[in-house]
């Protein structure tokens, strides 16, 4: 808890691959030192520029599993090219209680699975403005064999279709305008009286 009582907001973050969400969460959390980004545990290799414990904790599928058997991880899922992504618990227990707010950028299997143990986290959906921009960004990407870029169109379809199950939708046409969205919402349930009933406690010795 911080210093008012309240916990530490969790929000959760999904969107087809390639719609800019990494860049916005980046963006946000450079203006907002007090959030921090949860990064996750992958078998997929290391893209180029991408930095071990920093864009993600890379290991191999015999370790993921020992994570998974050892209970080390809130949600994992098995996604691109059949490769396991999933959340590290401990550093969400641990910045959760110190009423640090957190980002989880992951996909919609983890924040549905995230929504189940942790009902009061927030589910921010990022959408393309349209579909055309995001086959774009993928194909500047240049980091994707063609089949593995087709899995993943297929699977921001599918994605897509699942936003009805977040409580926002935050469309990135432009990356100050989706960090500004994302400020207004972290603004607004902060404020929310059920997450700030140690306040209200207060008042009652008035
Ligand atoms: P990429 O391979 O492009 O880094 O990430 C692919 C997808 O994996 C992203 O859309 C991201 O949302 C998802 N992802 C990243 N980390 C996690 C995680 O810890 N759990 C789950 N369920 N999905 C994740």
């Amino acid at each position: 808890m911080d210093a008012t009582g309240r916990s530490g907001l969790l929000m959760v973050v999904s969107g087809p691959s390639g719609v800019g969400k990494g860049t916005v969460c980046r963006e946000l959390i450079a203006r907002h030192p007090e959030v921090r980004l949860s990064v996750s545990a992958t078998t997929r290799s290391k893209r180029a520029g991408e930095e071990e414990g920093v864009s993600y904790f890379f290991v191999t599928k015999e370790k993921f599993e020992s994570m998974i058997e050892q209970n080390e991880l809130i949600e994992y899922a098995k996604l691109f090219n059949n490769n396991y992504y999933g959340t590290p618990r401990s550093f969400v227990e641990r910045e959760i209680a110190a009423g640090h707010d957190i980002v989880l950028e992951i996909d919609y299997h983890g924040a549905l699975n995230v929504k189940k143990t942790y009902p009061e986290a927030v589910l921010i959906f990022v959408a393309p403005p349209e579909l055309s921009a995001l086959k774009e960004r993928l194909l500047a990407r240049h980091s994707e064999s063609a089949a593995s870029m087709e899995e993943r169109l297929g699977i921001a379809l599918e994605e897509i279709s699942k936003v009805k199950l977040y409580d926002y939708v935050v469309v990135n046409d432009s990356v100050e305008k989706a960090v500004a969205c994302f400020e207004a919402i972290l603004s607004a349930e902060k404020h929310r009286v059920c997450r700030n009933l140690n306040l209200l406690d207060t008042f009652k010795e008035v």
